[in-house]
């Protein structure tokens, strides 16, 4: 395929500017050797969990999926990221999400630098709330107003708060292995209960919490049409992520989320869409756009704070209206709105209204997922992998074909994951340490770090290959 020529930045130390195959695989194992010594990485997570629970301040950072030692990152810029010994990977995190335009994109730097010389926080509003909210409402038809929360959560949260209150009903649903953030009523889970009976997923999570909450398949449509029955008028809402991307990516079947919308019509229930992930990043219209289906309420987060800590929800007028102040539903923030937050996301989505972005980021990841499904197969996994892709996220699962659900998505081979994790880690590609996450590619990514990937990947499913 003409590869460019590359430089390994994943070996410190080590920068070729023309190198072959054999001196790539040559480098990285004596990169693999210097693992081995104690490292930077290692000493911080030690400090780290005398202080920090887990030593982490979000359970998914951890390694305990795979097995470990989490990778502390001392920097990032583009499509790689670097850790405290100076090892550069390439990135398929992207922060878990926001970093759609790669790290440190330069316009964003600038905005938040002038934003931060000017004071990080009033309580008053500013005109780049207006902005970025004009722009919001720009790009989803089906958003006339909305409200700035910090965080994915907050979003889900409160966009649940204001269906039920909105309806005056009080039940929800939401999909297995859906994840809308840790709100209590939210974090209700399988379990062994019946489809209609949400049992908390955490202790702490009163019974009364997911008292209300009704848990149907993803992908099952005539599962939620028996818990539509079963809710006997009471159903506030609908909530689904239109392409699950935290059980790993599980792309909604053909018809299935028209048929959540005429449900939810037919009911009088809310479709609540969680673009969360998906919001300007499967299309700059979100999944609504890129399936054409209408919700009644969208929560976004990730991508339209830049990496700062934002999330949103919003809908038509006459739902809205019904939020402290205009309407009698309590919701507030102390940083809603920030303003450093609002320069990142005003920069962010000014670049990603520029041409080509997602065209590019569409080519880029089919190419990945094409290498990807080649390396595996060369490494004899042909039929023993799944791998889901929309738009720019992407999940390779250890499990056959297909993965449309919870239940199949969890049938994957942990074991065998946690070794390509790894392999993958030691060839510098920079993962998430479970298979249940999507990999991120930004529009920083370019052929040459694709190719690595492939490259790397040939070496990994290999490894994996023996544990399946
Ligand atoms: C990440 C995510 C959330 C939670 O967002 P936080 O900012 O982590 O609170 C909610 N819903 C979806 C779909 C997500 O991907």
């Amino acid at each position: 395929m003409g590869a460019p020529p590359m430089s390994i930045t994943a070996v410190r130390g080590v920068s070729l500017s023309v190198c072959r195959k054999a001196d790539i695989i040559a480098a990285m194992k004596r990169q693999a050797g210097k693992r081995q010594s104690p490292n930077r990485s290692r000493q911080a997570f030690g400090r780290a969990r005398k202080v920090l629970v887990g030593g982490v301040n979000s359970p998914v950072r951890s390694f305990l999926a795979v097995g470990g030692d989490p990778v502390f990152i001392a920097s990032a810029r583009g499509s790689c990221i670097t850790d405290l010994d100076g090892r550069t990977y390439v990135d398929y995190v992207g922060g878990y999400g926001p970093a759609i335009l790669g790290h440190a994109y330069p316009a964003a730097v600038k905005a938040v630098q002038q934003a931060a010389r000017r004071g990080f926080c009033y309580g008053a509003p500013t005109l780049a709330e207006t902005e970025l909210a004009e722009m919001i409402v720009a790009a989803y038809p089906s958003i006339r107003k909305l409200r700035f929360v910090s965080s994915g959560t907050e979003a889900a949260m409160s966009a649940i708060r204001l269906a039920r209150g909105f309806t005056g009903r009080c039940k929800i649903i939401k999909c297995r292995g859906g994840y809308h953030g840790h709100a209590d009523c939210l974090l209700a889970s399988a379990g062994s209960g019946a489809a209609t009976l949400g049992l908390p997923a955490s202790p702490g999570v009163t019974p009364g919490a997911t008292r209300d909450t009704m848990l149907v398949d993803y992908n099952d449509l005539a599962g939620a049409a028996k818990a539509f029955k079963a809710a006997r008028g009471d159903l506030a809402a609908v909530i689904v992520e239109p392409v699950a991307g935290n059980m790993g990516v599980v792309p909604p079947e053909a018809g299935y989320l028209q048929g959540l919308r005429e449900l939810c019509t037919r009911h009088g229930a809310l479709l609540i869409f969680d673009e969360v992930m998906t919001g300007f990043r499967v299309a700059y219209g979100g999944a609504q756009r890129f399936y054409g289906v209408r919700p009644d309420l969208t929560t976004l987060g990730k991508i339209i704070g830049g990496g700062l800590p934002v999330g949103a929800f919003g809908g038509p007028v006459e739902i809205m209206k019904n939020l402290a102040p205009e309407g009698p539903v309590y919701q507030a923030g102390t940083l809603s709105g920030n303003p450093l937050a609002m320069a990142a996301g005003l920069a962010a989505l000014r670049a990603l209204r520029g041409r080509g972005v997602y065209a590019r980021l569409e080519k880029m990841s089919a190419y990945l997922e094409a290498g990807l499904k080649e390396a595996a197969a060369a490494a004899g996994l042909a039929g023993k992998l799944t791998f889901n892709r929309v738009a720019s996220m992407l999940t390779c699962f250890f499990a056959p074909p297909p993965v449309r659900d919870y239940r199949s998505a969890t049938a994957a081979n942990a074991r065998a994951y946690a070794v390509f994790f790894h392999a993958m880690l030691e060839e510098g590609i920079f993962l998430a340490p479970s298979q249940y996450e999507a990999m991120f590619v930004s529009a920083a990514h370019r052929q040459r770090d694709i190719d690595r990937t492939i490259d790397a990947a040939g070496r990994a499913f290999a490894l994996a290959a023996r544990h399946m």
